[in-house]
């Protein structure tokens, strides 16, 4: 049995990790971690995310799952997956990691600390866009330079980064595609007289309103047609399931640096 920690439990991704780990075999809770000041610390994690008592209370302390967990998925906050890399890699345990929003800096910090332990880390766990980066990648290097490349994305209000991780792994995905360096290419936002379009930029931009899981357009802009290609979430189960489903994949892994695209075989 794959012994399995939630950190960010409460959380709307963890508490639907944990509410969907027993349709997957050979998985099972061992913990749930949350952040210190949580009201719900001490208290069954089950009880507080309204599964019924599940006999796992909820913890703030990484440093305890050494010999309790071999996985630990975390969906919570920058800092607070940071902090629980640098504490699994030097006790061995394998990470699935959902959060979003990491500086240039930080992944390099990532890859450094998963040298010693195997993480599967995805800024979108879904099977969908997963599969949609590897089409995004085809269509890119088929229409070449006469398409105008534009990406929008939308969310809940709730969410704290901005663009999306999806929406800049697309971005990195097509730049990479078409030669292009993201950095020198990508335009964040547009307003004023800004002059006619670049050939060779690659627009993203991000709506933020009421409820929206999650969606991802791109558009390949050309003269005379347009191909959009559209991914909608309807349901945060589909990344759960992604994360789950990664947890197992782990098992077994060397150390390394592993993606969505490793764990579903679109490599
Ligand atoms: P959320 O705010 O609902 O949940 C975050 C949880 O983390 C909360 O319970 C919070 O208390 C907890 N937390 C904060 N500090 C902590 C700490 N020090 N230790 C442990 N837990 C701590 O957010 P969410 O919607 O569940 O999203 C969480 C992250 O996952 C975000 O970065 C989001 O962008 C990302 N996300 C990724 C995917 C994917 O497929 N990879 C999908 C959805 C969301």
């Amino acid at each position: 049995m794959l012994r399995v920690a939630v950190s960010g439990a409460t959380g709307r991704m963890g508490s639907r990790i944990i509410a969907l780990m027993n349709e997957y075999e050979g998985l099972s809770l061992a913990a749930a971690i949350d952040r210190n000041d949580h009201p719900g610390i001490g208290k069954d994690v089950g009880s507080l995310i309204s599964l019924g008592e599940l006999g796992v209370r909820l913890s703030s302390s990484v440093e305890d799952l050494a010999g309790k967990a071999d996985v630990l998925i975390e969906f919570s906050s920058v800092a607070a997956t940071l902090e629980h890399l640098r504490i699994a890699s030097k006790k061995g345990i394998s990470m699935v990691i959902g959060t979003t929003g990491f500086s240039g800096d930080e992944m390099a910090e990532i890859k450094n600390l998963t040298r010693d332990i195997p993480c599967v880390f995805a800024p979108n766990m879904s099977v969908g866009v997963n599969l949609l980066l590897k089409v995004l990648r085809d269509v890119a290097v088929v229409l070449g330079e006469d398409y105008d490349i534009e990406i929008v994305e939308a969310h809940h209000r709730l969410k704290k980064d901005a663009p999306s991780g999806t929406a800049l792994k697309m971005a990195s995905v097509i730049a990479e595609a078409v030669g292009r360096n993201l950095e020198d290419v990508a335009v964040y936002a547009r307003h004023g007289i800004i002059g006619e379009r670049s050939k060779r930029e690659i627009g993203i931009q991000a709506i933020r309103a009421g409820d929206i899981v999650g969606e991802h357009t791109v558009i390949f802009g050309g003269l005379g047609e347009r191909i959009e290609i559209t991914h909608k979430a309807s349901s945060r189960d589909t990344f759960a399931r992604g994360a789950l489903r990664a947890a197992q994949w782990l098992s077994g892994k060397g150390p390394g640096l592993y993606d969505m695209q490793d764990v579903l075989g679109l490599k």
